[in-house]
Protein backbone atom coordinates (compact mmCIF):
# COMPACT_ATOMS: atom_id res chain seq x y z
CA UNK A 1 0.00 0.00 0.00
CA UNK A 2 1.39 3.66 -0.52
CA UNK A 3 0.28 6.98 -0.52
CA UNK A 4 0.10 8.74 -3.93
CA UNK A 5 0.59 12.70 -4.02
CA UNK A 6 0.43 15.01 -7.38
CA UNK A 7 1.84 18.40 -7.07
CA UNK A 8 0.90 20.43 -10.29
CA UNK A 9 1.02 17.86 -12.65
CA UNK A 10 0.24 18.71 -16.19
CA UNK A 11 1.20 17.22 -19.84
CA UNK A 12 0.80 18.54 -23.09
CA UNK A 13 0.63 16.71 -26.13
CA UNK A 14 2.44 18.71 -28.62
CA UNK A 15 1.65 22.58 -27.59
CA UNK A 16 -1.95 21.61 -26.92
CA UNK A 17 -1.74 20.99 -22.90
CA UNK A 18 -4.34 18.59 -21.55
CA UNK A 19 -3.78 18.51 -18.02
CA UNK A 20 -3.68 22.22 -16.22
CA UNK A 21 -1.57 21.94 -13.12
CA UNK A 22 -3.89 19.36 -10.77
CA UNK A 23 -2.54 18.47 -7.22
CA UNK A 24 -4.13 15.97 -5.17
CA UNK A 25 -3.16 14.52 -2.07
CA UNK A 26 -4.66 10.39 -1.77
CA UNK A 27 -4.28 8.32 1.35
CA UNK A 28 -2.70 5.08 2.36
CA UNK A 29 -5.54 2.52 1.49
CA UNK A 30 -7.98 5.16 0.02
CA UNK A 31 -10.05 4.73 -2.67
CA UNK A 32 -10.44 7.55 -4.98
CA UNK A 33 -12.97 7.71 -7.70
CA UNK A 34 -12.00 10.33 -10.50
CA UNK A 35 -15.33 11.05 -12.48
CA UNK A 36 -15.80 13.93 -15.32
CA UNK A 37 -17.18 14.18 -19.13
CA UNK A 38 -15.02 12.14 -21.89
CA UNK A 39 -11.94 14.32 -23.05
CA UNK A 40 -11.31 15.84 -19.52
CA UNK A 41 -8.32 13.97 -19.24
CA UNK A 42 -9.15 11.07 -16.61
CA UNK A 43 -7.15 8.35 -18.60
CA UNK A 44 -3.92 10.98 -19.66
CA UNK A 45 -3.74 11.30 -15.74
CA UNK A 46 -3.68 7.89 -14.53
CA UNK A 47 -1.65 6.86 -17.13
CA UNK A 48 0.76 9.84 -16.20
CA UNK A 49 0.83 8.00 -12.55
CA UNK A 50 1.22 4.19 -14.01
CA UNK A 51 4.42 5.84 -15.75
CA UNK A 52 2.68 4.76 -19.13
CA UNK A 53 3.17 8.38 -19.94
CA UNK A 54 5.45 11.17 -19.71
CA UNK A 55 4.74 13.93 -17.41
CA UNK A 56 5.27 17.98 -18.46
CA UNK A 57 5.55 18.91 -15.44
CA UNK A 58 4.81 18.73 -11.85
CA UNK A 59 5.63 15.90 -9.61
CA UNK A 60 4.46 12.41 -9.18
CA UNK A 61 4.92 11.47 -5.32
CA UNK A 62 4.49 7.39 -4.18
CA UNK A 63 5.11 6.77 -0.39
CA UNK A 64 6.87 10.25 -0.32
CA UNK A 65 9.20 9.43 -3.03
CA UNK A 66 9.16 11.26 -6.40
CA UNK A 67 8.79 8.65 -9.15
CA UNK A 68 8.78 11.36 -12.01
CA UNK A 69 11.79 9.00 -13.71
CA UNK A 70 10.70 5.55 -12.69
CA UNK A 71 9.43 2.86 -14.87
CA UNK A 72 5.49 1.13 -14.95
CA UNK A 73 7.17 -1.65 -13.15
CA UNK A 74 9.64 0.44 -10.49
CA UNK A 75 6.33 1.86 -9.69
CA UNK A 76 4.71 -1.10 -8.44
CA UNK A 77 1.19 0.13 -9.65
CA UNK A 78 -1.59 -2.59 -11.31
CA UNK A 79 -3.56 -1.32 -14.08
CA UNK A 80 -6.68 -2.49 -14.42
CA UNK A 81 -8.73 -1.57 -18.39
CA UNK A 82 -12.23 -2.05 -19.48
CA UNK A 83 -10.80 -3.98 -22.06
CA UNK A 84 -9.17 -7.68 -20.47
CA UNK A 85 -6.77 -8.38 -23.02
CA UNK A 86 -6.13 -11.85 -21.67
CA UNK A 87 -4.50 -14.09 -23.26
CA UNK A 88 -6.46 -16.74 -25.24
CA UNK A 89 -3.86 -19.60 -25.10
CA UNK A 90 -3.68 -19.76 -21.67
CA UNK A 91 -5.69 -21.36 -19.32
CA UNK A 92 -6.87 -18.87 -16.12
CA UNK A 93 -4.26 -19.80 -13.59
CA UNK A 94 -1.54 -19.70 -16.13
CA UNK A 95 -2.79 -15.47 -17.15
CA UNK A 96 -3.10 -15.07 -13.33
CA UNK A 97 0.32 -15.99 -12.98
CA UNK A 98 2.13 -14.60 -15.80
CA UNK A 99 3.36 -11.55 -14.49
CA UNK A 100 4.80 -13.01 -11.56
CA UNK A 101 6.81 -15.82 -14.05
CA UNK A 102 8.32 -13.00 -15.46
CA UNK A 103 9.92 -11.31 -12.68
CA UNK A 104 11.04 -14.50 -11.72
CA UNK A 105 8.83 -15.60 -8.64
CA UNK A 106 9.54 -19.28 -7.74
CA UNK A 107 6.78 -21.33 -9.25
CA UNK A 108 5.56 -22.71 -5.30
CA UNK A 109 4.95 -18.63 -4.50
CA UNK A 110 2.84 -18.15 -7.74
CA UNK A 111 1.25 -21.09 -7.36
CA UNK A 112 0.28 -19.97 -4.00
CA UNK A 113 -0.76 -16.57 -4.93
CA UNK A 114 -2.72 -17.24 -7.46
CA UNK A 115 -4.53 -19.42 -5.85
CA UNK A 116 -5.10 -16.62 -2.80
CA UNK A 117 -6.31 -14.49 -5.81
CA UNK A 118 -8.60 -16.81 -6.90
CA UNK A 119 -10.44 -17.52 -3.37
CA UNK A 120 -10.60 -13.74 -3.30
CA UNK A 121 -12.37 -13.19 -6.30
CA UNK A 122 -14.68 -16.49 -6.73
CA UNK A 123 -12.10 -18.18 -9.64
CA UNK A 124 -11.66 -21.07 -7.86
CA UNK A 125 -13.64 -23.20 -10.11
CA UNK A 126 -12.45 -21.57 -13.27
CA UNK A 127 -8.85 -21.91 -13.11
CA UNK A 128 -8.54 -24.50 -15.78
CA UNK A 129 -10.89 -23.09 -18.62
CA UNK A 130 -9.37 -20.21 -21.24
CA UNK A 131 -11.20 -17.15 -21.43
CA UNK A 132 -13.22 -18.53 -24.06
CA UNK A 133 -14.87 -20.45 -21.94
CA UNK A 134 -15.67 -17.44 -19.36
CA UNK A 135 -18.33 -14.66 -19.49
CA UNK A 136 -17.61 -11.21 -19.73
CA UNK A 137 -17.60 -10.55 -15.68
CA UNK A 138 -15.49 -13.76 -15.46
CA UNK A 139 -13.09 -12.31 -17.70
CA UNK A 140 -12.80 -8.95 -15.27
CA UNK A 141 -12.65 -11.12 -12.72
CA UNK A 142 -9.51 -12.82 -14.07
CA UNK A 143 -7.76 -9.29 -15.07
CA UNK A 144 -8.05 -8.14 -11.44
CA UNK A 145 -6.45 -11.40 -10.09
CA UNK A 146 -3.66 -10.93 -12.47
CA UNK A 147 -3.35 -7.62 -10.96
CA UNK A 148 -4.10 -8.49 -7.20
CA UNK A 149 -0.75 -11.09 -7.39
CA UNK A 150 1.22 -8.89 -7.91
CA UNK A 151 0.85 -7.34 -4.70
CA UNK A 152 0.71 -3.79 -6.49
CA UNK A 153 0.92 -0.37 -3.82
CA UNK A 154 -1.65 1.07 -6.07
CA UNK A 155 -4.36 -0.07 -7.93
CA UNK A 156 -5.37 2.22 -10.94
CA UNK A 157 -8.69 1.47 -12.56
CA UNK A 158 -9.74 3.31 -16.24
CA UNK A 159 -13.59 2.47 -16.43
CA UNK A 160 -12.94 -1.38 -15.58
CA UNK A 161 -16.79 -1.98 -16.28
CA UNK A 162 -17.94 -0.02 -19.43
CA UNK A 163 -18.02 -3.19 -21.35
CA UNK A 164 -20.24 -4.80 -19.14
CA UNK A 165 -23.73 -4.63 -19.12
CA UNK A 166 -25.74 -3.23 -16.75
CA UNK A 167 -26.61 -6.02 -14.00
CA UNK A 168 -23.29 -7.47 -14.41
CA UNK A 169 -22.17 -3.80 -13.69
CA UNK A 170 -23.80 -3.90 -10.43
CA UNK A 171 -22.54 -6.85 -9.27
CA UNK A 172 -18.90 -6.65 -10.20
CA UNK A 173 -18.91 -2.97 -8.47
CA UNK A 174 -20.47 -4.73 -5.39
CA UNK A 175 -17.37 -7.34 -5.96
CA UNK A 176 -14.65 -4.58 -5.96
CA UNK A 177 -15.73 -2.33 -2.85
CA UNK A 178 -15.82 -6.30 -1.08
CA UNK A 179 -12.03 -6.49 -2.39
CA UNK A 180 -11.29 -3.43 -1.28
CA UNK A 181 -12.45 -3.88 1.95
CA UNK A 182 -10.55 -7.11 2.00
CA UNK A 183 -6.84 -5.93 0.60
CA UNK A 184 -6.87 -2.29 1.39
CA UNK A 185 -4.72 -1.02 -1.36
CA UNK A 186 -5.30 2.37 -2.43
CA UNK A 187 -7.10 2.72 -5.61
CA UNK A 188 -7.96 5.51 -8.31
CA UNK A 189 -11.15 4.44 -10.14
CA UNK A 190 -11.78 6.29 -12.84
CA UNK A 191 -15.79 5.83 -14.06
CA UNK A 192 -18.16 8.30 -15.80
CA UNK A 193 -21.03 7.09 -13.79
CA UNK A 194 -22.08 9.18 -10.99
CA UNK A 195 -23.85 5.81 -9.07
CA UNK A 196 -20.43 3.64 -9.46
CA UNK A 197 -18.16 6.42 -7.97
CA UNK A 198 -21.31 7.40 -5.08
CA UNK A 199 -21.24 3.80 -4.02
CA UNK A 200 -17.50 2.94 -3.93
CA UNK A 201 -15.49 5.87 -3.28
CA UNK A 202 -14.49 7.24 -0.06
CA UNK A 203 -13.45 10.83 -1.73
CA UNK A 204 -14.50 11.63 -5.51
CA UNK A 205 -12.10 14.64 -7.44
CA UNK A 206 -14.37 16.04 -10.16
CA UNK A 207 -12.40 16.58 -13.37
CA UNK A 208 -13.35 19.36 -15.57
CA UNK A 209 -10.99 20.22 -19.13
CA UNK A 210 -8.02 19.13 -17.37
CA UNK A 211 -8.34 20.97 -13.85
CA UNK A 212 -9.73 20.04 -10.36
CA UNK A 213 -13.15 21.01 -10.23
CA UNK A 214 -13.49 19.52 -6.56
CA UNK A 215 -13.31 16.40 -4.55
CA UNK A 216 -14.45 15.50 -1.68
CA UNK A 217 -16.77 12.76 0.22
CA UNK A 218 -20.04 11.69 -1.80
CA UNK A 219 -21.99 13.05 0.65
CA UNK A 220 -20.50 16.78 1.06
CA UNK A 221 -20.28 16.40 -2.82
CA UNK A 222 -23.59 15.47 -3.22
CA UNK A 223 -24.92 18.28 -0.39
CA UNK A 224 -22.51 21.33 -1.28
CA UNK A 225 -21.41 21.04 -4.91
CA UNK A 226 -19.09 24.00 -5.21
CA UNK A 227 -20.57 24.99 -8.82
CA UNK A 228 -23.60 24.10 -11.41
CA UNK A 229 -21.24 21.46 -13.24
CA UNK A 230 -20.35 19.17 -10.05
CA UNK A 231 -24.02 19.21 -9.37
CA UNK A 232 -25.16 17.95 -12.61
CA UNK A 233 -22.47 15.07 -12.40
CA UNK A 234 -23.15 14.04 -9.30
CA UNK A 235 -26.66 14.13 -9.96
CA UNK A 236 -27.53 17.02 -7.11
CA UNK A 237 -31.22 18.06 -6.40
CA UNK A 238 -30.89 21.48 -7.84
P1 LIG B 1 -10.77 10.99 -20.71
O1 LIG B 1 -10.09 9.73 -20.29
O2 LIG B 1 -11.23 11.83 -19.55
O3 LIG B 1 -11.89 10.75 -21.67
P2 LIG B 1 -8.25 11.53 -22.04
O4 LIG B 1 -7.27 11.57 -20.94
O5 LIG B 1 -8.31 10.30 -22.86
O6 LIG B 1 -9.69 11.91 -21.48
O7 LIG B 1 -7.95 12.76 -23.01
C1 LIG B 1 -7.77 14.09 -22.54
C2 LIG B 1 -7.45 14.99 -23.71
O8 LIG B 1 -6.15 14.67 -24.22
C3 LIG B 1 -8.40 14.85 -24.88
O9 LIG B 1 -8.59 16.12 -25.43
C4 LIG B 1 -7.65 13.94 -25.82
O10 LIG B 1 -8.02 14.20 -27.15
C5 LIG B 1 -6.20 14.34 -25.57
N1 LIG B 1 -5.27 13.24 -25.82
C6 LIG B 1 -5.21 12.07 -25.13
N2 LIG B 1 -4.19 11.30 -25.57
C7 LIG B 1 -3.58 11.99 -26.58
C8 LIG B 1 -2.48 11.74 -27.44
N3 LIG B 1 -1.75 10.60 -27.36
N4 LIG B 1 -2.17 12.69 -28.35
C9 LIG B 1 -2.85 13.84 -28.43
N5 LIG B 1 -3.91 14.15 -27.65
C10 LIG B 1 -4.28 13.24 -26.73
MG1 LIG C 1 -10.55 7.71 -20.73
Amino acid sequence: MASVELHEVRKAFGALEVIHGVSLAIEDGEFVALVGPSGCGKSTLLRMIAGLEDISGGDIIIDNAVVNDLTPRERNIAMVFQSYALYPHMTVAENMGFNLRLSGTPKAAIAERVNEAARMLDLVPLMERKPAQLSGGQRQRVAMGRAIVRNPAVFLFDEPLSNLDAKLRVQMRSEIKTLHQKVKTTSIYVTHDQIEAMTLADRIVVLNQGRVEQQGTPMELYKNPANLFVAAFIGSPA
